[in-house]
């Protein structure tokens, strides 16, 4: 199994649902099965049950062994791109429509949490501060937020001073930020065991240690083999997202993927008055450079992620630079210990938007949601089902009409490396 650095998170520590894995090994029937078992596969399964059909997910390794269970558990509305750059490429009520997509996948992760009693889940509407690294930044900031004001009614934005962000995070490395109220935190691999046991108690079954190895059609059924077992079902969904090269069933969508490591690391417990000079509302923070780091709080703890190493494995350098930069952004943290260290692939795509639709009229995909798909992933988890049903959910964006593979992949990792470097080098010079 590639990607061994789970066993490190945070989250798999503080897990309070205990996995319950059972691999598949037997032949089943099933209404639709489901490739991947991260908040994608799960959400689809729930949508799947409440539409009167019976899903089987199958997770390579264990549920949220993915991106989903060992994320920063920051919940946006955001997409990576702009919604004023979407209005500028395409049109306004386009960009009005992913604004509203936006904030639907926002709710969707709030009444999950409530509708599916996941306390543990510990899900919080506390904002996110978008803190400036230089004034341009600022600037840049606040014209995004008069666009998001005049564009679409959205008054939920707050411009800070540096002073204001220096008091709320403890930092003195920013010029200002901007302030929005759409966004929470939440434990990730909590969210993603409770899916699992609302899925377990509604009649769904679940399989881990169960990667899909074949995937092919008899024209009116899909079957899926795994090591041990076959499922039979009327429809697949892949929804592997930066984990899609695991094994060849999922091979169509492959190539419309770059997969991007980001990666974490959290403090020791912090001493209560340290703590309370630091991220005194409990929000998550993000700065404003291309190849941005952002820290949330984790109960007594911060936790400060970035962009990962380059390449399959987690690297001693890049949780190095991570820490540098923890410490430099504030020094107070000089002599606190890390105690954890972990990171995962996020699935970047060509025009950084998820990409949602059929492969076939019997197989659809939900993934590719650039590093920013907590939200997102519980909602098109859902629309997937209703899309292949036959129904027209709102995909914006999103939608498409097979898998849009990448140009040049074979050199996509080159491609990415030169990109990052391009982009520190323009935080580098302030632009
Ligand atoms: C370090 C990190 C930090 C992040 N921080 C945030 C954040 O703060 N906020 C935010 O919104 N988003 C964040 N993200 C992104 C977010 O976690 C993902 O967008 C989301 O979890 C995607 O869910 P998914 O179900 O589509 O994919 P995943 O959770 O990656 O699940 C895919 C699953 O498919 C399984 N699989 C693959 N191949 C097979 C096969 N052949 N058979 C069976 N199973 C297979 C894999 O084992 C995997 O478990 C972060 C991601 C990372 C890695």
């Amino acid at each position: 199994m590639p990607d061994s650095a789970h066993p490190q998170s945070l989250w798999r520590d503080t897990a309070s649902l205990a996995p319950r894995p059972v691999a598949l090994l037997s032949a089943l029937k099933a209404d639709i099965a489901i490739i991947g078992g991260g908040y994608t596969g799960l959400s689809a399964a729930l949508r799947a049950i409440e539409r009167g059909l019976h899903p089987v997910v199958l997770e390579a390794a264990g549920i949220g062994w993915g991106a989903s269970g060992r994320n920063g558990g920051v919940v946006s509305t955001k997409f990576r791109v702009s919604l004023s750059d979407i209005a500028r490429r395409h049109d306004l009520e386009i960009a009005r429509r992913m604004h509203r997509i936006g904030h639907e996948a926002m709710d969707r992760v709030e009444r999950n949490v409530e509708e599916l009693n996941m306390a543990d889940a510990g899900f919080v509407r506390t904002g996110n501060l978008r803190c400036a690294h230089n004034d341009l930044a600022q600037s840049r900031l606040a014209a995004e937020a008069e666009t998001a004001r005049k564009m679409f009614a959205d008054n939920s934005l707050t411009i800070l001073d540096a002073d204001q962000v220096r008091e709320e995070t403890g930092s003195a490395d920013f010029v200002g930020g901007v302030l929005s109220t759409h966004a929470g935190i939440i434990h990730p691999l909590n969210y993603a065991r409770g899916l699992a046991a609302a899925i377990r108690s509604g009649g769904g079954e679940i399989y881990e240690h169960s990667a899909v190895l074949t995937r092919s059609n008899n024209g009116s059924r899909v079957i899926l083999t795994t090591g041990g077992g076959q499922v039979v079902a009327r429809h697949v969904l892949i929804a592997t997202n930066g984990y899609s090269n695991i094994t060849a069933a999922t091979a169509p969508v492959r190539g419309t993927l770059i997969p991007f490591r980001s990666a974490m690391i959290a403090t020791e417990p912090l001493d209560p008055g340290l703590r309370a000079t630091l991220m005194r509302h409990g929000r998550s923070y993000s700065e404003s450079r291309r190849m941005m780091r952002w820290f949330r709080p984790a109960g007594d703890r911060m936790l400060f992620g970035g962009r990962g190493a380059f390449g399959r494995e987690d690297s001693a350098s890049a949780f190095h630079a991570l820490e540098t930069a923890l410490k430099r952004m504030f020094p107070q943290l000089v002599g606190t210990a890390i105690t954890h260290r972990w990171s995962g692939l996020v699935a970047m795509t060509i025009d950084s938007l998820p990409q949602v639709g059929m492969l076939d009229e019997r197989t659809g995909f939900a993934l590719g949601y650039n590093g920013a798909g907590i939200a997102m992933s519980s909602l098109m988890g859902r629309r997937i089902i209703d899309l292949m049903l036959g129904d027209r959910p709102d995909l914006g964006l999103m939608e498409r009409n097979g898998p849009r593979p990448i140009p040049l992949y074979f050199l996509r990792e080159p491609a990415v490396r030169t990109v990052a470097g391009w982009y520190q080098f323009l935080d580098r010079i302030g632009l």
